[in-house]
């Protein structure tokens, strides 16, 4: 039990990690596709997440949440809010999405595709 509990846990760090960088590479101004493949991409993250009573617990706060994919800052500020929603319902600490522009950085600035910057 003890050993589920630190995967399962392992698993939701790193998920949240690679979601938060996902809504902080998301185009300032997405196109129309762009904004309908993030929110069809959240619907089927949520319905394919590995850990079944996460996965349950997530669609219910997405149909009160619904993703928000009009704009990186939608996108960022909208994700902290519902892992903050998970936050909650596990005791943990709210945090200050004020501070969400800054804290997810991909390492690939230097890229060069200046739609994604
Ligand atoms: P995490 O919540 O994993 O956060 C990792 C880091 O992200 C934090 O240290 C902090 O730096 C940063 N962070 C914290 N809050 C925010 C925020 N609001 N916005 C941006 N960054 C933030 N576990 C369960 O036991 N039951 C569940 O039902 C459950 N549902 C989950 C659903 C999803 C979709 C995901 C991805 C995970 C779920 N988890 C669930 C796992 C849980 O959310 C944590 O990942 C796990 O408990 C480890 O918590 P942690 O304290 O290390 O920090």
């Amino acid at each position: 039990k003890l050993g589920n509990e630190t995967a399962k846990a392992e698993l939701g760090r790193a998920t949240w990690k690679y979601f938060h960088t996902v809504m902080a590479r998301f185009p300032d101004k997405p196109s129309a596709d762009e904004s309908a493949a993030l929110k069809s991409y959240i619907h089927l993250f949520q319905r394919l997440y590995p850990c079944g009573e996460c996965s349950e617990h997530f669609r219910a706060i997405l149909e009160k949440f619904p993703p928000q994919t009009s704009s990186r800052s939608a996108a960022a500020v909208w994700a902290c809010h519902v892992h903050n929603e998970v936050n909650k319902s596990l005791g943990k600490e709210v945090f200050d999405c004020a501070n969400i522009g800054d804290f997810y950085d991909c390492g690939c600035a230097e890229d060069g595709d200046a739609k994604w910057a």
